[in-house]
């Protein structure tokens, strides 16, 4: 392994009603509270008011933020940003998905910055703090809640990027209550469920020679998931499948599972670009593209899809070669996800190949990418050829 030093600072706060300990997790003093929160499912399913409820037995002025979209835009972090400024806010609260969190971490280092808060993003500038911020969770998927990443698109230049600047992007604290997520509709849930497998690939693919425990808990959350996913879909107000589903969104991507090593990170970084071209849902990008890596890159080390195929999908191995234990693997992914619902071509979003230049282009912005094996131009290209 990798020599490594491990912080996560985020409090974790899981369970029924938990929001009931909002009020405790304030920081001493804090006056002017901004909440973010996205299109309004929080209005409806009653959580708004059960934070407000919390809110008002603090001695705080409440200001809001809403209509952050899915793919969080730079002009809301800016439009936040400015809000913090003219009301001195001193906390900010996300209530919401990854969406919402990953706005709210912008915003809250964006208002402690004398610049551009893109200058950020694009890594041109470090943060100088960060307002303190903690989090409502609403939707199981990103692990935003418990991690320091923020990934934010600019549509003036087409541009989508990952950033965080540890430990000022890292949440105070979040409260997960699997209770606020039996409205997530059939769809974002399907997209929650791949884009934490893909959380859980990215780091399984990783170049480390050794790694028992880590690849061991990778398997463990990816079959708990696989097991679990079917039966939330036919049941989605099943309180058990949700809890079950969003601590798994959480560990997946909380760095319990990727100490000494880094995963890979490819596939992620090639699904910003086309959002950032195309504003589709994150994780529908990514049940496209990841078999297509997978199959792209299965000569780098077939040792590696081979025991993905036998321990995730349990494929029998008898009397194939890896080869073919290694494709079987891999496909039986592709029909997993496709089993579920989740799409399989970019022509499900009727993308064709009209815009590939300018993806290649923004998958390369930040030069040949890929810690499994490095990916230039021409392998992006190759991989969104496979995916049309
Ligand atoms: P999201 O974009 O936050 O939310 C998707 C949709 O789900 C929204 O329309 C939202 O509606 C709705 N929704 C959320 N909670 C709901 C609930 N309880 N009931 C009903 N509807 C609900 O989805 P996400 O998948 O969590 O976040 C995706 C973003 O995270 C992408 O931009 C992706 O790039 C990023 N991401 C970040 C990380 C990270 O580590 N930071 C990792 C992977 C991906 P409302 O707007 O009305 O609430
Ligand atoms: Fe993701």
């Amino acid at each position: 392994m990798d020599a490594f030093t491990f912080h996560n600072p985020t409090k974790l706060i899981f369970g029924k009603n938990q929001v009931e300990q909002l009020l405790e997790q304030l920081p001493e003093g804090v006056t002017n509270v901004l909440i973010v929160y996205g299109g309004g499912s929080i209005k409806k399913n009653g959580l708004y008011d059960s934070v407000i409820k919390e809110l008002s037995k603090a001695n705080v002025t409440v200001h809001e933020l809403s209509g952050v979209d899915p793919n969080p835009k730079l002009s809301t972090v800016r439009e936040g940003i400015n809000l913090c400024k003219e009301e001195n806010i001193d906390f900010l609260l996300a209530v919401g998905g990854g969406s919402v969190i990953d706005c709210t971490k912008t915003i809250a280092a964006g208002a402690k910055y004398e610049g551009d808060a893109w200058d950020l993003v694009t890594r041109k500038a470090t943060p100088d703090g960060a307002l303190p911020f903690g989090t409502v969770l609403t939707l199981a998927a990103t692990g935003s809640e418990m991690n320091a990443g923020s990934v934010i698109t600019n549509w003036e230049t087409n541009e989508k990027y990952g950033w965080g600047y540890p430990p000022y992007t890292f949440p105070m604290f979040s409260i997960l209550d699997p209770q606020n997520t039996l409205t997530v509709p059939l769809d974002q849930t399907i997209y929650g469920i791949v884009d934490m497998m893909s959380h859980l690939f990215e780091q399984y693919f990783h170049n480390l020679t050794q790694s028992p425990v880590q690849d061991e808990m990778v398997e463990g959350v990816l079959r708990t998931v696989i097991h679990t996913a079917p039966k939330l879909l036919d049941d989605l107000e099943s309180y058990e499948h949700r809890e079950t589903i969003l601590y798994a969104g959480t560990i997946a991507l909380n760095g319990m599972l990727q100490m000494g090593y880094r995963g890979d990170w490819a596939s992620h970084n090639i699904e910003h670009a086309i959002s950032a071209v195309y504003d589709i849902p994150h994780a529908g990008g990514l049940a496209i593209l990841f078999p297509n890596w997978m199959k792209h890159n299965l000569e780098v080390n077939e040792d590696r899809f081979v025991r993905m195929a036998v321990k995730v999908f349990a494929v029998d191995p008898a009397g194939k070669s890896s080869r073919e234990i290694a494709e079987e693997g891999v496909e039986a992914l592709r029909s997993f996800w496709t089993s579920i619902g989740a799409p399989k071509s970019l022509a499900d979003y009727d993308i064709d190949d009209q815009k590939f230049d300018m993806i290649v282009d923004r998958a390369m912005k930040r030069g040949a990418f890929g810690n499994f094996s490095k990916l230039e131009g021409q392998d992006v290209q190759k991989i969104l050829e496979m995916s049309k």
